[in-house]
C-alpha cells in the first residue's frame, strides 16, 4: 500500500510523487524549498562578492540554518539536493572558512606594511590597536564546523604571535600602546593545553629557524665590516634569546610586579617558545601566589609535554595537589 514519506498518510487510491510523497505534502515541501533556496543563492552570491569577512561569516551561517532546516526531510528520505545535505554544508563552511584565512593574511601583512612606514609613535599605536582588534574578531569569523577550523585557529594564533613580536620589536612602541597587550594585568591562558603545546611546539622550530637566519647574517656583515647593520642584527637576535626575556621577567617579579612577572614568563613560553625550565618554575610559583590555580594547572600540564625525566615526578605531584585545590 502506498504510503507518503512525510505525512505518512495511506491509501489504495493514494496518489504519490516520484519522490514517494502524496499530492498535498509535495507542494508544500516544493513550495518551501523553492523559498529558502532563493534565499540560499542570495546569500551565497553575497559570500562570494562580499569583502566584508563579518557579513561572509554571518551570511554563511544564515546559508547553514537555511540548510539544516531542510535536514529534517533528508532524513525522512526525501531527496532534497542531489547531493547529502550534511556535503552541502560542509562544502559552505570550509569555503568560508578558507575565504576568512586569506582575509587575514591580507588584513595582517597589509596593516603590518602600513605600521612600517608609519612615522610617529601615536599613529603606530593607534594603527597596530586596530589590527589587534581586527585580529581578534576573527576568532568568532570562523564556523568550527568546517574540516578546516582547526588549522584557521592554529593559523590565527600565528599570526598573532606574529602580530605581537611585531609590536615588540620593530619598534618600542607597545611601550605606549598598553591596550596592546592581550594579557594586560590579568593572567589567562585561552587555549587548551594540547592546542598551546601546538602552538608552542611551532613557535620553538619557528624561532630555530630566524635564529639561524639572523647568525649567517652577522657572519656575513662581519666579512664586510659593516658594524651598524650588525650591531641592529645582534639587537634582532637578543630579542629572540630566551634567556634575556627571562631575566626581565625576574626583575620584574622582585620588585614585586608579580601579575606583569607571570605575563612575560608566559610570552617566553607562548610566543618565543622557550624551553628554560626555570621560566616554567618560576611561572608556577607566580601563578600560586596569584592564586590562579587553574592556569597554573595549565601551565604544569603544558610543562609536561616538555620537561625532561628528572622533574617529571615533582610536576605530576604538583598537579595532583592543584586539582585538590580546584575540587574544594
Ligand atoms: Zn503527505
Amino acid at each position: 500500500m502506498a504510503q507518503c514519506k512525510w505525512c505518512g498518510k495511506s491509501g489504495i487510491f493514494l496518489i504519490l510523487n516520484k519522490s514517494g510523497l502524496c499530492s498535498i505534502c509535495s507542494s508544500q515541501i516544493i513550495a518551501e524549498f523553492e523559498q529558502k533556496h532563493r534565499l540560499f543563492l542570495e546569500s551565497n552570491s553575497i559570500v562570494e562578492k562580499s569583502k566584508n569577512p563579518s557579513i561572509i561569516a554571518s551570511r554563511t551561517e544564515f546559508m547553514i540554518s537555511i540548510l539544516d532546516s531542510l535536514t529534517k526531510y533528508e532524513n525522512a528520505g526525501i531527496e532534497i539536493y542531489n547531493i547529502p545535505l550534511k556535503k552541502l554544508i560542509l562544502d559552505c563552511v570550509n569555503d568560508s572558512n578558507l575565504k576568512l584565512l586569506n582575509m587575514l593574511h591580507q588584513t595582517f601583512y597589509t596593516s603590518k606594511e602600513k605600521i612600517d612606514n608609519l612615522k610617529s609613535t601615536n599613529a603606530k599605536v593607534s594603527a597596530a590597536n586596530k589590527i589587534f582588534e581586527e585580529l581578534n574578531l576573527f576568532s568568532q569569523y570562523f564556523n568550527s564546523r568546517g574540516q578546516n577550523f582547526s588549522i584557521c585557529k592554529l593559523r590565527l594564533d600565528e599570526i598573532r604571535n606574529e602580530f605581537n613580536s611585531l609590536t615588540q620589536n620593530t619598534s618600542n612602541f607597545c611601550e605606549n600602546a598598553k591596550t596592546v597587550n592581550p594579557l594586560k594585568k590579568q593572567f589567562e591562558i585561552k587555549h587548551t593545553v594540547n592546542e598551546a603545546v601546538e602552538i608552542i611546539k611551532n613557535r620553538r622550530s619557528e624561532i630555530e629557524k630566524q635564529k639561524d637566519l639572523l647568525y649567517r647574517k652577522e657572519l656575513e656583515l662581519v666579512d664586510e665590516g659593516k658594524f651598524n647593520a650588525l650591531n641592529k642584527v645582534s639587537e634582532k637576535i637578543q630579542g629572540l634569546d630566551f634567556a634575556d626575556v627571562y631575566q626581565k621577567a625576574h626583575l620584574l617579579e622582585k620588585s614585586e610586579k608579580i601579575d606583569t612577572a607571570a605575563n612575560l614568563y608566559w610570552k617566553n613560553i607562548f610566543v618565543n617558545g622557550s624551553d628554560l625550565p626555570a621560566n616554567f618554575t618560576r611561572l608556577l610559583i607566580l601563578l600560586n601566589k596569584l592564586n590562579l590555580p587553574s592556569e597554573e594547572l595549565k601551565v604544569a600540564e603544558i610543562y609536561l609535554h616538555f620537561i625532561n625525566e628528572s622533574s617529571k615526578e615533582e610536576i605530576e605531584k604538583r598537579i595532583v595537589r592543584i586539582k585538590k585545590k580546584l575540587e574544594k
